[in-house]
């Protein structure tokens, strides 16, 4: 545990807070000048900085190897770039857009895919950028949904996100606005009257909220997620597949059992994307299928998240099973997969 007055920005203070020893400062500060580091007081109590294998700890403090690029890592690995027909916004699949309207994060994951996008430097929009962005929606009917990410859009001032709210909701074909966040977690203290007034709207607000570990969600947490739903929004999970910090069933299921318990419904179970210098997160696909094989006889479907992978490029988010229907040699039989692992032959 670590006792933080405030959210630790600079490699020095991660080493004054014993963090990392002092002969790690040169690499890290090199990471550092690539990649934004924060962690917040409440992050900072929960890790172990005696465990270089604390879950907490390995999702928040820099390491070397972040500086060690492979082959088929990429800058823009969801192909962010490709579909941005203007600043801030994302036009991926014809009904929905991202909206960015800010690049800075209460805390800096390291497996961050737009890490290199991410950081207390990146300028937001302007509000002529962003009247723009909203220009865009407007003028394109079959934007039904609204997915305002960044950056997290829950450290936004209440003021600024409220009119974002507000101007989306005046657009009669947005039916949904979604908001991407890790606040609720890693600074439940910012989720109060303030911020949850800016969310209010008669369109369908929904959080998706992002954890990995079931020791992220503190009683804090869960009161601040309680106070969401209980203002009127629902709240779905993300968690990203993190070598050696919940790949394992028992972390998952945990993970999610703590987040179903708490009215959150899990949604996706992300394959680690290809941002440059996160191969040491990142599991193989067939570990992937095997925990979530593993997790169909552990948990109820209520449960269950659907493991997906940004396909890289930005051609969007596909399911990647596992599969357990597969053609038999007699047409109109399937062979079928019980959570056992045992095969029985049906027919449809
Ligand atoms: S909070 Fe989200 S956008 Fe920000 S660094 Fe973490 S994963 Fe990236």
């Amino acid at each position: 545990m670590v006792d933080a007055p405030a959210t630790l920005r600079r490699v020095g203070d991660l080493i004054a807070a014993g963090l990392i020893p002092n002969e790690r400062r040169a690499d890290l500060d090199r990471v550092a000048e690539r990649y934004a580091i924060a962690i917040t007081p409440e992050m900072a109590r929960l890790l172990d900085p005696g465990d270089p294998t604390d879950p907490i700890a390995r999702q928040f403090v820099p390491d070397r190897r972040e500086l060690d690029m492979v082959a088929a890592e990429n800058a823009d690995p969801i192909g962010d770039h490709t579909h941005s027909p203007i600043k801030g916004l994302v036009h991926r699949y014809p009904d929905r857009v991202l909206l960015k309207p800010s690049h800075a994060c209460p805390v800096y994951c390291r497996f961050c895919f737009r890490r290199e996008m991410v950081g207390p430097g990146g300028e937001g929009l302007t509000s002529a950028e962003l009247a723009a962005c909203f220009d865009y929606i407007r003028a394109k009917p079959a934007i039904w949904e609204v997915v305002i990410t960044g950056g997290d859009p829950l450290i936004l001032a209440p003021r600024r996100l409220a009119e974002i709210i507000e101007t989306l909701s005046t657009i009669d074909h947005v039916a949904v606005i979604r908001l991407h966040t890790r606040v609720p977690v890693v600074d439940p203290r910012r989720i109060d009257t303030a911020l949850l007034s800016a969310l209010r709207s008669d369109k369908a607000v929904f959080v998706a909220l992002h954890a990995n570990h079931p020791r992220e969600i503190t009683d804090a947490a869960a009161q601040a997620c309680r106070l969401i739903i209980a203002s009127g929004i629902p709240i779905v999970s993300q968690t990203v597949l993190l070598k050696g910090i919940n790949d394992d069933v028992a972390v998952l299921e945990a993970l999610f059992r703590r987040f179903v318990s708490l009215r959150i419904k899990p949604y996706y179970l992300h394959q680690a994307d290809l941002a440059p210098g996160t191969a040491h997160f990142r599991t193989t696909i067939d570990a992937g299928q095997e925990l979530m094989r593993r997790l169909r006889g552990r948990l109820s479907g209520l449960a269950q998240p659907h493991y997906v992978l940004d396909i890289p490029g930005g051609y969007g988010k596909v399911p990647i099973g596992p599969e357990y229907l597969t053609g038999a040699e007699t047409p109109g039989c399937w062979e079928v997969l019980d959570y056992l692992g045992n095969h029985h032959q049906i027919t449809g």
